[in-house]
């Protein structure tokens, strides 16, 4: 399949990529991450979870 347009545009906005620092596991923000919520002191944050080693990747506002 060929298009005209140049291959460096992208079908829409890019997708955060994010890897865990314990084994290295590659994955779409929306990836295969396990998420859970866990309140806090400030607020209910949802925590990503690695899937492989089960290691924190990452941790945002609910
Ligand atoms: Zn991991």
């Amino acid at each position: 399949m060929s298009r005209s347009r140049p291959p460096t545009t992208d079908d829409g906005p890019p997708k955060t990529l994010l890897i865990c620092p314990d084994c290295g596991h590659e994955s779409h923000l929306d990836g295969d991450w396990q998420t859970h919520l866990e309140p806090t002191v400030e607020g209910t944050v949802r925590v990503s979870i690695c899937p492989v080693c089960d290691g924190e990747i990452a941790r945002r506002p609910a």
